[in-house]
């Protein structure tokens, strides 16, 4: 059997012990699965302004779990401040200024030069390398990986803990901004579902592009995604999807279930940064 690096060891390194929080359920796991070990652990969390209220909310439950402040960083420029800087262009999975400015930027200037651990949730059955930053004073270190933890770890740690799976996670299961463009197809529609107001405002930002024209699902509005034929077309597929998932296999809980139908909807495997 392999022996794991225990975590007592990363504590005893000189420098900065940071966790970067996106607001979802591994970096959430980790703040957990670390506190007690690394007592001069930091928490930060780069908000775009868009996130789900639900978001906030595990934030600050996380924040009362800890008994230590969790450093919000971007208090005066979020999202439409850098849409602005980039004359309407939204973002992409082409062109991702957002994660740069939002996420990478703000980290790398609130660190500035002091030799810095990076904890970073992803998990040993993730095939995700994670961001590595160009910054050689910035050391990212992968517990849950080094570990081999998994997702039924991260579930019981959430679970132990008493902090649970973040409220959004029956019908999203990736932390981020409102209208993230690597959203599936089925979470577009929880969104119109939970959050009609923020569906709204999504579909405002597709309006609003000026002479351009941008969606977020490059290959279809949200005011066409939300036509009832269309609606009804996703929901019924996702039904047939689910239950031939779940006669496949039958061991699997219900989320992990809808987790899996959701990345079969679309291929794209969300942002390294921001869907933690
Ligand atoms: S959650 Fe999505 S839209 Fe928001 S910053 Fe991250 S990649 Fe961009």
């Amino acid at each position: 059997m392999t022996e794991h690096k225990p975590i007592s060891d990363w504590a005893s390194l000189p420098g900065r012990h940071i966790v970067n929080l996106s607001g979802g359920k591994d970096s959430t796991a980790l703040a957990i699965y670390l506190k007690d070990h690394i007592p001069q652990l930091e928490y930060i969390f780069c908000d775009t302004h868009k996130e789900l209220p639900e978001t906030y909310e595990y934030l600050d439950k996380l924040e009362a779990f800890l008994q230590k402040p969790i450093a919000r960083l971007n208090p005066d420029r979020g999202f439409d401040h850098w849409l602005d800087m980039y004359g309407g262009m939204l973002p992409s999975a082409q062109v991702r200024w957002c994660t740069r400015k939002l996420k990478i930027e703000p980290f790398e200037a609130y660190v500035g030069n002091e030799v810095i651990w990076s904890y970073v949730g992803i998990r040993a059955d993730e095939g995700r390398s994670g961001y590595e930053s160009t910054k050689p004073n910035i050391t990212p270190v992968f517990p849950f990986k080094e570990h081999g933890l998994n997702i039924t770890d991260i579930e019981r740690i959430l679970a132990e803990s008493g902090m649970g799976l973040p409220e959004y996670y029956s019908w999203r299961q990736r932390s981020g901004c409102f209208f993230c463009f690597y959203q599936r197809t089925g979470e577009w529609v929880g969104l119109k579902e939970r959050h009609p107001d923020l569906y709204d405002e999504a579909k405002k930002y597709e309006s609003e592009g000026g002479s351009e024209q941008f969606y977020w699902r490059q290959r279809e509005s949200l005011a066409e995604l939300e036509h009832p034929d269309r609606l009804k077309q996703i929901k019924r597929d996702h039904i047939i999807r689910l239950e031939e998932e779940r006669l496949r296999r039958p061991d699997r809980t219900l989320l992990d279930l809808v987790g899996k139908v959701l990345d079969d909807e679309d291929d794209d495997k969300g942002c390294d940064i921001c869907h933690l």
